[in-house]
């Protein structure tokens, strides 16, 4: 008997393990586990939708036990991995006792957490985008100072409380930005005090483009559909500090200004200023990811706070275990194209991590990872989008519908599409929910520890 133990259950962990399973599903030799603190795999793309209403918050996430038919599953949170006793600790809980998982192939597909570049009061004041409960406390949070400034009669307070602060010009904050524009604007009837002046929301960028990687022409009309739609872009700046009530910038550039470009500009134009505060209690900060500290901390040989793997994605030192997704990197030494942090590219490391362990097993050479950048697409709000296809850039709303086919293709069930499909067609003809439902757990949600460990074998 062989035991697989994959840590992870997102777009890596659950595309190896089901590549596994048709691998060696009718095999009782082996036993393939995972492990997932969440019992879903999250569908990111359309996590700022779901920020703004327009999908519902379950049908982005599908539960791992619909996937799988082989494997076991355990919803836990991973303490710690020993590649040297080839086990892998859970924490307890509350209810149950903390495990030790043995094995003799290792997965580690865990992903990566909010970077904040060690900003100590940003990270404790800022929203995020990188879980489905971020985007459930971030819709809330619009709704509810949506509320708050319909009823401030302090006009500096109510300003500062309809300013919205994106920070980070990736997918991420360029969607986040157009999805909750969109959203406010759609709403704003319910809020007779609140007119479409009132509010701003403004998308911050550390270098002088967004959406690095997509060809600049296609930037550029995502830069211009975003000021367009009202949005206010401030580039060539980073975030230095955000205490709840102001966010401090710092000019990247010699010149000291930052590059500011609204609706009152000329399209296509920006104009140099000199800024160092903005007044806001919203900061959405989405500006970089970095693996867990359980990565960094780990035994493993580090890049970055990334696992250091060879072009087989296995870890040199430890020959039986992987690393893919967002957690790894190849060795700086290896000539290898580097890969930015994305679900395709998860995904693919996924596949060759599948069939190299398979090969392994069965004695055969290994396939070194190689991968062709099949393109990309994102979405600035309302019916428009860019997209980027072998070589074939497209803008506006056709974009905007190729972006909808190829994620909804990429939703695992036919179930969850059709939900989501259901979600997007009811848009056109409903207008949205403003309701704010408090989310509050009854005994929080904390793991904690107890001394008292379940040996599993
Ligand atoms: C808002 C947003 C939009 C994005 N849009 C795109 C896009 O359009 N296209 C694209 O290609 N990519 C996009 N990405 C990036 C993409 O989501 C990631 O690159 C991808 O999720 C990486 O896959 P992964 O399997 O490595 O990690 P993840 O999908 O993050 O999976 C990691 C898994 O590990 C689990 N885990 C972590 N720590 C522990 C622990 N201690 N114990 C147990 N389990 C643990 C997590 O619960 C999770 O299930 C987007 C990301 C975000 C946040």
């Amino acid at each position: 008997m062989k035991r697989i133990l994959i840590l992870g259950g997102g777009f890596a962990g659950v595309e190896c393990c089901l590549k596994l399973e048709s691998y060696f599903g009718n095999n009782s030799d082996i036993e393939i586990t995972m492990v997932s603190e969440d019992n879903f795999i999250l569908f990111t793309p359309m996590l700022p939708q779901v920020a703004s209403g327009t999908i519902e918050t379950r049908h982005i996430v599908t539960p791992i036990r619909t996937l799988i038919n082989k494997t076991k599953f355990y919803e836990a949170k991973i303490k710690h991995i020993d590649p040297h006793g080839k086990s892998v600790t859970l924490y307890g809980t509350n209810e149950n006792r903390g495990m030790i998982l043995h094995y003799d192939f290792l997965i580690v597909a865990l992903g990566s957490k909010t970077n904040f570049f060690g900003m100590k009061n940003v990270e404790e004041n800022s929203y995020q985008m990188n879980t489905i409960n971020d985007a459930i406390i971030l819709r809330n949070r619009i709704i509810d100072l949506l509320e708050q400034a319909e009823n401030e009669t302090d006009p500096i307070l109510r300003k500062a409380l309809l300013r919205i602060v994106i920070v980070g010009g990736g997918f991420a904050g360029v969607e986040t930005a157009g999805e909750l524009n969109d959203f406010i604007a759609d709403v704003a009837e319910y809020y007779p005090n609140i007119t479409e002046t009132d509010v701003k929301v403004t998308l911050i960028e550390a270098s002088t483009e967004i959406l690095a990687g997509f060809p600049v022409k296609l930037a550029g009309f995502a830069k211009e559909k975003l000021v367009e739609r009202g949005i206010e872009l401030i580039l060539d700046a980073g975030v230095t500090s955000f205490d709840g009530k102001e966010v401090l910038l710092q000019s990247k550039s010699p010149s000291n200004k930052i590059l500011l470009s609204d609706s009152s500009q000329q399209k296509g134009h920006s104009q140099l200023v000199s800024l160092d505060s903005i007044p806001s209690r919203t900061l959405v900060w989405t500006a970089g990811v970095t693996p867990i500290d359980l990565i960094k901390e780990s035994l493993f040989e580090t890049h970055k706070g990334r696992i250091v793997v060879n072009e087989f994605l296995q870890v040199p030192q430890f020959p039986e275990v992987f690393a893919i997704g967002d957690c790894s990197t190849f060795d700086p030494k290896l000539t290898m194209k580097p890969f930015p942090p994305t679900a395709q590219i998860a995904e693919a490391h996924a596949k060759i991590a599948a069939k190299n362990l398979k090969e392994l097993l069965n004695g055969r050479s290994m396939l070194k990872f190689d991968y062709t950048w099949k393109g990309q697409s994102a979405i600035i709000g309302k019916r428009t989008g860019i997209a980027s296809f072998f070589g074939i850039n497209v803008a506006g709303f056709l974009a905007f519908l190729m972006w909808r086919n190829l994620y909804l293709s990429k939703i695992r069930t036919y179930d969850k599409k059709f939900r989501v499909w259901l979600d997007w067609t009811l848009e056109l003809f409903f207008k949205r929910d403003i309701s704010r439902l408090k989310i509050i757990t009854k005994n929080g949600n904390s793991r904690t520890e107890l001394d008292e460990v379940d040996d599993v074998r």
